[in-house]
């Protein structure tokens, strides 16, 4: 298994965990951008959005079902910011689907 977030879920990484149930783990950026800064991944491995099809949507509709409890636990009641980046042009480096959540403070309106 090469790839570095399913070897975190399988534990053979370590990782600050924030939330877990049996289609997602989320778990702090170690390079974090924001005050908050959180990772949401599908605990099946799908490359990227660009990998999201019929069978396995049901993962990304339960992480977004996850997200308002993760960023409540996290005390993002002000806001906060998901995204997700999806290949070269939008330079994702892990090739395993993530959502980030980032809050913590007022974000900058541009996006890009
Ligand atoms: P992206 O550029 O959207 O592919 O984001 C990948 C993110 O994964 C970056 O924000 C990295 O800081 C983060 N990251 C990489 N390796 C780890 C790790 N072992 N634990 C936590 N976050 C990581
Ligand atoms: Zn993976």
């Amino acid at each position: 298994m090469d790839c570095i977030f399913c070897r975190i879920i399988a534990g053979e990484i370590p990782s600050k965990k924030v939330y877990e149930d049996e289609y997602c783990y989320a778990f702090y950026d170690i390079n974090p951008q924001t005050p908050v800064h959180i990772l949401v991944i599908p605990k099946e491995h799908i490359a990227s959005a660009d990998g999201v099809n019929a069978e396995n949507s049901i993962y990304v509709a339960k992480i977004f079902e996850a997200i308002p409890k993760i960023a409540a636990t996290a005390g993002l009641a002000n806001g906060y910011r998901v995204i997700t980046n999806c290949g070269d042009d939008a330079c994702q480096t892990v090739k395993h689907l993530h959502f980030h959540i980032m809050g913590g403070r007022k974000l900058p309106e541009n996006m890009g």
